[in-house]
């Protein structure tokens, strides 16, 4: 069905735009290992995000595997299980255990206060994210990890942009790593980043991330291949032409939105601090009771209209089954992630969605939530 809306679709600049890019690798003959688009990218990337050092990655989990070997975290690992499941599969890959803390009701992020009481002699670091591109409570998560001589890694794969106070998040945590999937608000294809403050984590980030080489004949770490490509990276700076441009759509959609779904009674949609500069990454909404029918009622009836929406992040990265025996992925340890897992509901919004569709997706949205009010209207009149 070509006339299905989808959560969303990739920024792509004009293909005629990247044709010159291409000649270049081409003429150059250089594809990979630090050519000049990858060299070029990180710069442009450090000057546009506002951060002092990018270390450019295959993909965002290869960029988290990598940050985690670069801070040599070992042990025990506090981390939310409101998330993609990449962020706990790289603790696992790196032999560390995840203990899941439950996230702030209002943020869906996680909450300071459970991370604290969580940690053990065996803790080293903390690894929160920010859920939706919203950002964490980066100052008591700092306090915590200070007093108690933990690292921070934050998964900052929806950030992309966001600022609080003027400020890159970025600057947060001991590293960042951002993700350029497809999917993601920047996109090179696939991609990743790690953000780091000084010169020397950056050497030591780039060793890992070529195989542990220093140099022609030197190896100092058992490093990976997580390199950047030469058209991945010059797909990166057109990108950067166009970002602003798409983070300016992004946010009027979901001014859109708000205006669309404003009286819908039973909905919840995120409350972003005014300090914080957002980048409307997602639409996440959360279906309450008053709504009338469950969330995933809504998310079949949408399907059947040809709305594809998105229940991120259900299920919890806790109830998959290799994650169900560690020490608190019952749900009682976690209420407010279950319960918000159970409740949400990602609309599409991307650069390109026209507002003939928002206004489609909302008309579903409100013609549930009417049948409902009719419904119990008729109940209670004795018409049922
Ligand atoms: C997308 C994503 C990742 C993984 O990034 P890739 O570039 O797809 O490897 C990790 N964490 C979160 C929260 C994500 O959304």
């Amino acid at each position: 069905m070509d006339n299905n809306i989808f959560v969303t679709s990739p920024l792509l600049p004009p293909l005629e735009e990247f044709i010159p890019y291409l000649e270049k690798i081409w003429q150059n003959r250089i594809l990979t290992n630090g050519g000049t688009f990858h060299q070029q990218l990180e710069d442009a990337l450090a000057e546009y995000l506002g951060v002092k050092y990018v270390c450019l990655f295959a993909n965002g989990t290869l960029a988290l595997l990598t940050a985690l070997q670069a801070l040599r975290i070992t042990g025990e690992v506090i981390t939310t299980p409101y998330s993609f499941v990449a962020t706990s599969h790289t603790l696992l890959w790196n032999g560390l255990t995840p203990v899941f803390a439950d996230i702030d009701p209002l943020t869906y992020n996680i909450n300071p206060e459970r991370v604290e009481e969580l940690i053990t002699p065996q803790t080293t670091a903390i690894m929160p994210v920010h859920c939706y591109g919203v950002p964490c409570d980066v100052d008591k998560i700092q306090q915590v990890a200070d007093v108690y001589g933990l690292k921070v890694l934050y998964d900052a794969a929806h950030a992309f942009g966001v600022k609080k106070n003027g400020v890159s998040i970025l600057n947060h945590g001991d590293l960042s790593v951002l993700s350029f999937h497809a999917t993601k608000v920047f996109n090179t294809f696939e991609g990743g980043a790690i953000i780091c403050h000084d010169a020397r984590t950056k050497q030591r980030i780039d060793y890992l991330k070529n195989f542990g080489f220093a140099g022609e004949t030197r190896v100092v770490a058992p490093g990976i291949n997580a390199k950047m490509n030469e058209v991945e990276a010059a797909f990166g700076l057109l990108q950067l032409k166009h970002i602003d441009q798409a983070l300016a759509e992004r946010q009027a959609l979901y001014q859109h939105y708000l205006k669309l779904l404003d009286g819908v009674a039973g909905l919840s949609l995120l409350d972003v601090p005014d300090d914080v500069s957002w980048n409307h990454a997602y639409c996440p909404v959360l279906i309450e009771p008053e709504f009338g029918i469950s969330r995933n009622a809504l998310y079949d009836a949408m399907k059947s209209e040809g709305i594809l929406t998105r229940r991120y992040f259900y299920p919890l990265i806790s109830s998959f089954s290799m994650y169900r025996g560690f020490a608190t992925s019952q749900k009682e340890h976690l209420p407010c992630a279950n319960e918000i897992a159970e409740k949400v509901l990602c609309l599409p919004i991307y650069p390109g969605l026209e507002r003939e569709d928002q206004q489609r997706i909302v008309d579903v949205i409100r013609r549930m939530a009417r049948s409902v009010a009719n419904n119990v209207a008729m109940i209670s009149a004795g018409g049922l």
